[in-house]
């Protein structure tokens, strides 16, 4: 495991710029679907809404106030 430090970029004193710090690079995150899964036993239970249009093994993602479906679209409204 390797730790990386914010360091603010000084330019040197009459020498060179200091160098940028190393541009990030975008990631493209998975949805961990594992996650959704809980292993009971030899059954297994889902922990997340299943997309009604599209069927088992699509989960809906989860917002503050609705499911949506990044497959279909399908947006759930959660109910108060
Ligand atoms: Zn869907």
């Amino acid at each position: 495991m390797s730790e990386q430090k914010a360091v603010q970029a000084k330019p040197a004193e009459g020498g060179a710029p200091a160098k940028a710090a190393t541009p990030v690079k975008k990631k493209r995150v998975e949805s961990p679907v594992y996650k959704f899964y809980q292993v009971k036993g030899e059954k297994v239970e889902r922990l997340r809404k299943e997309c009604p249009r599209c069927g088992r093994g699509v989960f809906l993602g989860e917002h503050e106030d609705r499911l949506t479906c990044g497959k279909c679209g399908y947006t759930s409204f959660k109910k108060k």
